[in-house]
């Protein structure tokens, strides 16, 4: 039979351990519900469930928390305005006149068929009708490509 005396030290190690591993699931707790909500109850909350109740009151407050923590909420808010926003990556869709699927104003030909209706003016990249020999946005003399690709259209 071993000296339960001898035993203690380890007792006081395993104990000590414990200790620290509830008082860290707690700081984590707290820090993650400072990440997660801008009110002081919450995080009061969540650092006391996690306090009174080791280990349980973690699991209580991970299906109860916000599911997005503030910074990817920011995020989200801020694509999701960039989407809306006119000019933005949702820009103005147009059918194809030559294949009719959809396509952005800004292109100068559709990706689909490869047929050219505008051009870039080379020095102001603004959008030029092919049969325009100057820009009228910054005067540069526009050199008329005389067949393009597919020539479409009766004009
Ligand atoms: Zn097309
Ligand atoms: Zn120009």
């Amino acid at each position: 039979m071993p000296n339960l005396t001898s035993l203690r030290p380890l007792l006081y190690i395993i104990v000590f351990y414990l200790i620290a591993f509830w008082l860290s699931l707690s700081y984590w707790a707290f820090r993650d519900a400072r990440e997660r909500s801008p009110s002081v109850a919450f995080h009061v909350f969540a650092t006391g469930i996690s306090l009174l109740l080791p280990i349980f009151g973690l699991f209580i407050y991970m299906i109860i928390r916000p599911p997005l923590t503030m910074a990817e909420r920011r995020a989200l808010e801020l694509e999701t305005a960039a989407l809306s926003e006119p000019g933005g990556p949702a820009r103005e869709l147009r059918p194809c006149p030559s294949c009719g699927e959809p396509i952005d104003s800004q292109y100068v030909l559709c990706p689909h068929c490869k047929t050219q209706f505008s051009k870039l003016c080379p020095r102001c990249n603004k959008q030029l009708k092919l049969g325009w020999s100057v820009c009228p946005y910054c005067a540069e003399e526009v050199p008329l490509q005389g067949s393009v690709p597919t020539p479409r259209i009766a004009r």
